[in-house]
């Protein structure tokens, strides 16, 4: 199973910042010494392009990343401090996920070890997401002329606010989110299919809701390929997360998902989300899971 990473890429941050950026080398640590991946199988993707990038964003938003002229609002807005290495990384990130969609059409199964930056627009990021990777992959894939349909199964407690508003016309990509009714984004985009779960949701709940919502999803959606934004914050210990679900609960989600798709041949991008458990490793430990319980599915 390919593994596309760019946690050498850093982004540096300023002390104290909140986002956990170490959770993605450890990550990594964590599978390559699993014994389960092949070292080979780690693989550095290439930086996407401009032209790549403006399939689901504005030039001129890609343009001002890349040239470092957002205005100081639209920077608080994404959640990092600008540099090069900002630019690099997200272009990395989204590089990630086209690789992993690239590879998951060959041998069904693929995933980035980041990305699913779900809160980024066409025209401005937000949330921590400055280019929108599921997005992008949706829309290159069907440019190369790889597949005509998608469905983007985005799973992280958040719903995917900028997938949805940039996606909004386009019939051939199917956006499901399911999510925290109370959880940011105070102001939800319609996605083609949104459940919103309530604080304190647990396992038998969750999963009945998903399960009600991948039939849904494949009744509407003949997809080839399906992106799976496999966040890690509806874990009961987040700190962002409201819901409550356990790590055999997270497992359980991931088998619903991938399972779903292998039955009626669909390929699977995996991306990583959002993970803001109090203690990383409990992050790290349900980020492996589901690249590990993919592994295994998938014969991979
Ligand atoms: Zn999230």
């Amino acid at each position: 199973m390919k593994l596309f990473y760019a946690d050498h890429f850093v982004l540096p941050l300023p002390a104290g910042h909140r986002f956990p950026m170490e959770k993605y080398a450890r990550l990594r640590a964590r599978l390559a010494g699993s014994g389960r991946i092949s070292a080979a199988d780690f693989r550095v993707p290439p930086a996407a392009d401009d032209a790549t990038l403006a399939l689901a964003h504005c030039p001129d938003y890609v343009r001002r990343v890349a040239g470092g002229s957002l205005t100081a609002q639209e920077q608080r807005r994404i959640g990092f401090p600008w540099s090069p290495q900002m630019v690099e990384r997200s272009r990395r990130s989204a590089g990630a996920t086209l690789a992993a969609c690239r590879a998951a059409l060959d041998e069904g199964i693929a995933a980035n070890l980041a990305g699913g930056t779900h809160h980024a627009f066409r025209d401005h990021g937000e949330g921590f997401c400055v280019f929108n990777d599921a997005a992008i992959a949706a829309c290159a894939m069907r440019a190369e002329q790889r597949v005509s349909r998608v469905a983007i199964i985005d799973c992280d407690v958040h719903q995917g606010n900028g997938t949805a508003a940039i996606l909004a016309d386009e019939r051939d990509v199917f956006t499901f989110s399911i999510h925290g009714a109370k959880n940011y984004p105070f102001h939800k985009e319609a996605s083609d299919l949104d459940i919103e779960l309530a604080d304190g949701t647990g396992d038998a709940a969750y999963l009945a809701a998903l399960d009600h919502g991948l039939d849904k999803v494949f009744a509407q959606c003949d997809a080839q390929l399906a992106i799976y934004l496999a966040g890690a914050d509806p874990f009961e210990d987040d700190r962002l997360g409201r819901l409550k679900l356990t790590k055999a609960g997270l497992a359980a989600r991931d088998a619903r998902v991938l399972t779903a798709c292998k039955a009626r041949g669909i390929s699977v991008a995996i991306a990583m989300a959002g993970g803001y458990a109090r203690n990383i490793d409990d992050t790290v430990d349900i980020h492996a899971a589901t690249i590990l319980g993919a592994a295994e599915l998938f014969g991979a």
